[in-house]
């Protein structure tokens, strides 16, 4: 229930609209209800043989009623278009914003797949629960109080039944609401896991193609879908027999109504034109009901998926976003410290990292070598704030990381990621997002540091050349050099480069050396690298294993005193 008023509050972001739309509502209720009551007037004339002008006069009564009626629906069908893409559009930036606070740690522990449709087809179906069925509750109470008036004055009995039934409506649903919202929350869960499963498919293509499990996959996904199929038959019989009960409310309060009017005429209570009045009205009567029943039905998997829809907006952001932070203080050369730094992933899971101590030196080149699974990588994600670690163990210029606001943090640091992720757009505009305010010199200034201008110049469009979703039509090493320029124009005091080659061939990884030492000028830079070649001229240069530092020093010195450096030389390769 608490999910149920949760989600009603989406509706402050349009309040405008959802008054416009109670009002359309009303208006086509009324519009209904003059065009019968009207009908009912012209056949009460008819049969006391009034004159036709009278009669006449009716008719086009009606007429009219049902013209007001149909441009309103019309409209209707426009507005809500409208309304929804407004309140669904503040759903998802509510969604994305908090994703983004929380970051890839939160991101790291769901499906991408879930997130995905949470966004896109979960906030879709909450389209019906709050554009059409809240406001329709409204248009309900207010044509219950008409109606009961109305109609106690023509038969008190016929008027109070209605009442009743009208109530009974509103109710029936939320009775069942319990035993629905068990179903239909397992029903979301089911396609998000299906969805998530179709996601990871099509991205693993080549993989599961080449280990020729392709078939074997098809065959799980294919139970995956009957599965759902099976759950959403489920789901089907219990929302059904609640409309149904609706259903056979309203049927039987518009039998009921005109049966005692039936027997009031009988009874010489009410005379026969209330009887007519009654035949036509009722059923009219209780017509945005059935509505109500048809909205509530459609609102299911809009309230299935409330739970994960809050259990987001809900997830408690870090201490660190919240709090007044510092927006200044990192220098131009920054030096870091880490200080006796340990770190699990997972509260009580194993340490990944162990009292590590290291020293980024001021305008130095630090590299980090070790066997993949070191934590190499981990000390990146730490640099990044994008996990909490116990206070002060990072230090920048002598303060504490947790001190610094995150996107000031995040802006004094440049990465270089092993796979480096262009976005769908074109060249220019994916090296012009690390600073948006960039003039096209400083872009074209970036690339050629980056070694990537001749290669960009000979594309077929030059810098407006789109690259596709995940930079599909470059090689891993010329993605990675317009990272490299993406990096450049940057220009922070901290350069990051994080296994910026391994996914290079040998020709390109000269080139992005040449990009990368450009890069690294007048900056205090972290390289952790896959190849030897790209750390030997680093000023000191750390040995994890296991989380642990085993050895410090330079190529040479390494080389002479450190078994596990000599291994990782020997091997070239870590893995
Ligand atoms: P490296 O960069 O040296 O290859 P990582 O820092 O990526 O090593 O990983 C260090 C350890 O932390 C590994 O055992 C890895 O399995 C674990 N790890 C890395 N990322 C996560 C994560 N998001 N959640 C849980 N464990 C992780």
């Amino acid at each position: 229930m608490n999910h149920f008023f949760r989600l009603v509050y989406f509706l402050k972001y349009a309040k405008k609209e959802t008054a416009i739309r109670i009002l359309l509502g009303l208006g086509i209720v009324g519009a209904q209800f003059s065009q019968t009551w009207f009908l009912a007037k012209m056949v009460i004339a008819v049969c006391e043989k009034r004159n036709m002008k009278e009669i006449l006069l009716f008719f086009l009564a009606e007429f009219l009623s049902l013209f007001i009626r149909a441009g309103l629906i019309k409209y209707q069908e426009y507005f809500l278009k409208k309304y929804a893409a407004k309140v669904k559009n503040e759903i998802r930036s509510q969604i994305l914003d908090k994703i983004m606070v929380l970051g890839p740690s939160f991101k790291n522990d769901q499906r991408t797949g879930n997130l995905q449709s949470l966004i896109t087809d979960g906030v879709e179906s909450l389209e019906a629960f709050l554009t059409q069925y809240i406001p329709q509750i409204a248009v309900v109470i207010f044509t219950t109080i008409f109606v009961t008036t109305f109609m106690c004055r023509l038969d008190r009995t016929v008027g109070l039944l209605l009442f009743f039934m009208s109530a009974v409506t509103v109710i029936v649903p939320h009775v069942f609401m319990p035993a629905v919202s068990d179903v239909m929350v397992l029903y979301w869960k089911e396609y998000a896991q299906l969805n998530a499963q179709y996601i990871d498919d099509m991205q693993g293509m080549s993989t599961l193609k080449s280990l020729g499990v392709s078939k074997k996959e098809g065959k799980r996904l294919k139970d995956q879908a009957i599965g759902f199929a099976a759950e959403s038959m489920r789901n089907l019989g219990i929302s059904l027999s609640d409309s149904t009960l609706i259903t056979i409310c309203i049927t039987a309060g518009t039998s009921i109504s005109i049966l005692l009017s039936a027997i009031h005429v009988a009874q010489g209570k009410i005379p026969y034109a209330v009887l007519i009045q009654v035949l036509f009205l009722a059923g009219e009567c209780l017509k945005p009901m059935n509505d109500l029943s048809i909205y509530w039905h459609n609102s299911y998997t809009g309230l299935s998926v409330a739970e994960e829809l809050l259990y987001v907006l809900d997830y408690p952001v870090p201490e660190k976003t919240k709090e007044n932070l510092q927006t200044t203080g990192i220098g131009e050369k920054p030096e870091i410290v880490l200080r006796n730094l340990s770190f699990q992933y997972e509260k009580d899971g194993a340490d990944v990292l162990k009292n590590v101590d290291m020293v980024f030196e001021s305008g130095k080149v630090t590299a980090i070598a070790g066997k993949s699974g070191s934590g190499k990588s981990t000390i990146v994600n730490l640099l990044l704030g994008f996990y909490e670690t116990e206070k002060n163990r990072i230090q920048i210029d002598g303060k504490a990381l947790e001190s610094f606001e995150s996107d000031y943090l995040r802006s004094q640091i440049s990465v270089v990621f092993q796979d480096s992720f262009l976005f769908y757009g074109t060249v220019r505009d994916n090296i012009r997002m690390a600073r948006p305010e960039a003039s096209d010199a400083e872009i074209i200034q970036a690339a050629m540091a980056a070694n990537v201008h001749e290669f960009i110049v000979n594309l077929p469009n030059g810098y407006d050349t789109l690259v596709g979703e995940r930079g599909a039509t470059l090689s891993g090493g010329e993605r990675q050099r317009i990272a490299i320029a993406r990096a450049i124009l940057k220009n922070a005091p901290i350069l990051i480069l994080d296994e910026a080659t391994s996914s290079v061939d040998c020709k390109n990884e000269q080139e992005i050396q040449n990009a990368l030492k450009e890069a690294m000028k007048d900056r205090t830079t972290l390289v952790i690298a896959h190849r030897m070649t790209t750390i030997e001229d680093a000023d000191r240069i750390y040995v994890m294993q296991n989380g642990l530092v085993e050895g410090c020093g330079t190529h040479e010195e390494l080389l002479q005193k450190d078994q596990i450096y000599q291994n990782l030389v020997r091997a070239q390769s870590y893995e």
